[in-house]
């Protein structure tokens, strides 16, 4: 294929945002929008942006350019919290976050230690991201190390940028769904090796939440995570209050829950904790001091009950927070449906 062959031109209306938000009053200096604008790219990477009128000059003889004036274009929506292996149930009935993942959940996870059956939920689950736009997602697998394959290798198919993991779990769960601190510790570091920054794919270190880890695999995570500093961590936090009791009885000896995975070393910049709904102060400090971040999700927190995020602390405490659609307790793989629903929390 020559390169010509390779280059696309569009010409529409164009609106992101150029550097990253610090403080809610920057958002709107932040914003570049152009009302008619020209993208010019080369296999699949932009080479020249701006506006329709000087860049002519830089059209390759050749290329035809296609006109989206009636739309607006942006880049692709980053979801930094969803499980893929949820996509089946979204809409389960009736419960909150403990009961819904007993009777629910753990049943629906079961299935993919079967890899045809993962593969087959991985192509829908990249199809229905990439329908509403979402370019680049943060995501469970389950605890079968078939279900994180099959989701990498559907995503590679698409060129996606994904981060994704193997559920660490060991115990709280039915049997068949857990695994112990060794095996998640051998299976990870397998699979950070396989996939870790091979072609757009990156890897989480991810204990589905710190009630169903023992300390002991807690240690093993915080380990791999020393080991492999670029890796991402994705977890779970205060998304409910009856979690939050049961996690300060199972860990009387930290300070609550976020400390929990600070104590193992699963802190820092590249860990994203989903829903925080009920953080307290210290909590709040620490997240800041470390530089982790939230990913809000109010679809799940509205439809499971577990309470309003307040997203004014994250500015007031300079905290990083991203949109989470968190299917299958969320109710819509589309980010526009979800700040809908995150505005009106
Ligand atoms: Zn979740």
């Amino acid at each position: 294929m020559s390169s010509v062959v390779a280059t696309t031109a569009v010409r529409g209306r164009f609106l992101d945002i150029q550097n990253t938000v610090a403080q809610a009053r920057e958002i709107h200096d932040q914003v570049r929008y152009v009302e008619d604008g020209l993208l010019i790219s080369q296999n699949g990477k932009i080479q020249w942006f701006g506006s329709w009128q000087e860049g002519q000059q830089h059209l390759p003889v050749g290329v035809e350019v296609q006109h989206y004036l009636e739309q607006l274009i942006v880049p692709g929506f980053i979801d930094t919290h969803i499980h893929f292996p949820q996509t089946e149930m979204v809409g389960a009935y009736g419960e909150q976050l403990l009961e819904w993942l007993n009777t629910y959940t753990f049943p629906t996870e079961l299935q993919f230690s079967d890899k045809a059956y993962a593969d087959q939920i991985a192509q829908f689950f990249v199809q229905e991201l990439l329908k509403n736009g979402t370019t680049t997602a943060l995501v469970f697998c389950t605890v079968h190390t078939e279900s994180v394959d099959a989701l990498f290798e559907a995503a590679g198919q698409h060129q996606m940028r994904l981060i994704a993991g193997k559920v660490m779990m060991d115990r709280h769960a039915p049997e068949d769904l857990c695994d112990t601190p060794d095996s998640a510790y051998a299976d990870s570091k397998a699979l950070i090796e396989k996939w870790h920054g091979k072609g757009r794919n990156l890897y989480a270190i991810t204990p589905r939440f710190a009630p169903t880890s023992t300390p002991e695999q807690l240690a093993k995570a915080g380990q791999l995570k020393a080991e492999y500093p670029d890796v991402y961590v994705h977890t779970h936090l205060s998304e409910n209050k009856n979690e939050i009791a049961w996690v300060k009885d199972l860990f009387p000896e930290q300070q609550g829950y976020l400390d929990v995975y600070h104590h193992f070393g699963l802190t820092g910049s590249h860990s994203v904790f989903a829903h925080c709904v009920h953080l307290e102060d210290a909590e709040w400090d620490c997240m800041h001091q470390t530089d982790s971040a939230i990913a809000f999700c109010p679809t799940s927190n509205l439809f499971l009950g577990s309470g309003l995020f307040p997203l004014n602390k994250t500015w007031e405490k300079q905290v990083k927070v991203g949109l989470g659609t968190d299917i299958g307790a969320g109710t819509s793989f589309n980010q526009l449906q979800t700040l809908n629903e995150a505005y009106k929390v």
